[in-house]
């Protein structure tokens, strides 16, 4: 048995748990990091993965993801080059993104009316859009792999927690604080107050020889040409009826991929050609995940709030008394950080970045984040038991 213990175990190696990792240990912290899978064998290594802003009239939930997506963009480019395509987007009005709503907002943008487009590329279909440089596409499994270099890797399912005299034993690796980072996965503790659930995607990439000059994106991305040729085009969205369910198999068995694959293969392709003629199209390969997401879509990361015994010891919450959050009763040396939904890669390293600062540095974390904001919710309410 490995008798070294580290400072931190880091359950789940996708984009939230690779990108706190990095930050913990840029701090001297000693890492171990788990997957059942490998790096970025979840969701993280099936996303596009698109950089874009969110446009719109400024609320709290744009402006998040608007910083988040500066801070990232940064942090990727600094952290590999090689990985980062930062071509900018070209979004195209549809219903959710009316014209009015993509010009409407305090990022700057580029309008570009159809002779613009054909001038760029006469592939592009009678379209016209708004331009948003500050995007990007990266290659996600490079940079999850980057992120974890000098931590410990373990390739391991792992079925419980066990902590005893200020230590956690998970299996043979000993960690003073675990992060659970799982993503869609059965949670390995009890948090009824954050209720994930998955949306199923999938996305392609295909071979073409058409030159796409920028990322582009209505209900579906496309990708410009990566440096392996390849155009990404994703996703597919499929909400289960049930905001209940687990994936409880791996997406190459599911029920829901092998019934409609070919269905969701097609869409994406009708979906992209209606934007710009790839021509000699060949699909290469096709990729299938589970984002996870709570009803806010706001994410959540921090220290985990024993429910049950906070409530047991503070009733009155229930009735709305307000009781602070430090003297709640949290799962010892236990955080999360979870529900990336949709921007996995977006929100990866800014959380990662917060959650590091929050238990190092103890520097709050914003409110609409906080694994005690969905408690208190949760409580008084009285959703839950
Ligand atoms: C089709 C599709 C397209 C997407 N496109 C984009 C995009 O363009 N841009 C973008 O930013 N985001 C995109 N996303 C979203 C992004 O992929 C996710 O938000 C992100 O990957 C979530 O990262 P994560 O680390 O939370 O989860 P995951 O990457 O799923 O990582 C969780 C990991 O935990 C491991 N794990 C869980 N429990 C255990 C356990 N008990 N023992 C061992 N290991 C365990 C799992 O094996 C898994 O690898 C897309 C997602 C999908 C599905």
């Amino acid at each position: 048995m490995d008798s070294k213990i580290y400072d931190f175990l880091i359950i789940g190696a996708g984009s939230a748990g690779c990108s706190t990792a990095y930050f913990l240990q840029k701090s001297g912290k000693s890492v171990a990091i788990v997957d059942r899978e490998g790096i970025a064998g979840g969701a993280s290594g099936v996303a596009g993965a698109f950089l874009s802003p969110l446009p719109g009239k400024k609320n709290s939930y744009n402006t998040f993801v608007n910083e988040a997506l500066d801070f990232s963009i940064d942090f990727y480019e600094k952290l590999l080059p090689d990985s980062i395509n930062k071509k900018g987007v070209l979004r195209v009005p549809n219903d959710n993104f009316s014209k009015e709503k993509l010009e409407n907002n305090d990022i700057e943008y580029e309008y570009f009316d159809k002779n613009k487009l054909q001038d760029t590329s006469s592939n592009f279909k009678d379209i016209d859009g708004y331009f948003y440089k500050n995007a990007a596409v990266i290659e996600p499994l490079s940079i999850c792999n980057k992120m974890v270099e000098g931590c410990a890797f373990y390739k391991k399912n792992i079925d419980k927690l066990v902590f005893e005299d200020d230590i956690y034993s998970i299996q043979d690796i000993k960690a003073k604080n675990i992060i659970l980072a799982q993503g869609v996965s059965r949670s390995l503790v009890k948090h009824p107050y954050i209720q994930i659930s998955p949306i199923f995607g999938l996305r392609v990439d295909v071979k073409t020889t058409t030159k796409v000059p920028f990322n582009i994106h209505k209900s579906i991305s496309i990708s410009t040409n990566k440096d392996d040729n390849t155009v990404a085009i994703g996703a597919t969205h499929e909400r289960h009826d049930s905001s209940q369910l687990e994936c409880t198999t791996t997406c190459d068995k599911c029920i829901f991929y092998v019934d409609s694959e070919k269905d969701q293969v097609d869409s994406l392709l009708n979906k992209a050609k209606e934007l710009i003629d790839l021509e000699n199209l060949e699909v290469v390969k096709t990729y299938k995940g589970a984002r996870a997401t709570i009803k806010s879509y706001f994410p959540v990361v921090g220290k985990i709030v024993d429910y049950e015994n906070s409530l047991k010891k503070y009733p009155s919450i229930k009735n709305g008394t307000k009781i602070s959050q430090d003297i709640l009763e949290y799962y010892p040396n236990l955080y999360i950080i979870n529900a990336l939904g949709s921007r996995g890669f977006v929100f990866g390293p800014y959380l990662g970045k917060i959650l590091s600062d929050s238990i190092l540095n103890e520097i709050p974390i914003p409110k609409d984040i906080s694994t005690q904001k969905l408690f208190y919710k949760a409580a008084r309410k009285e959703l839950l038991i």
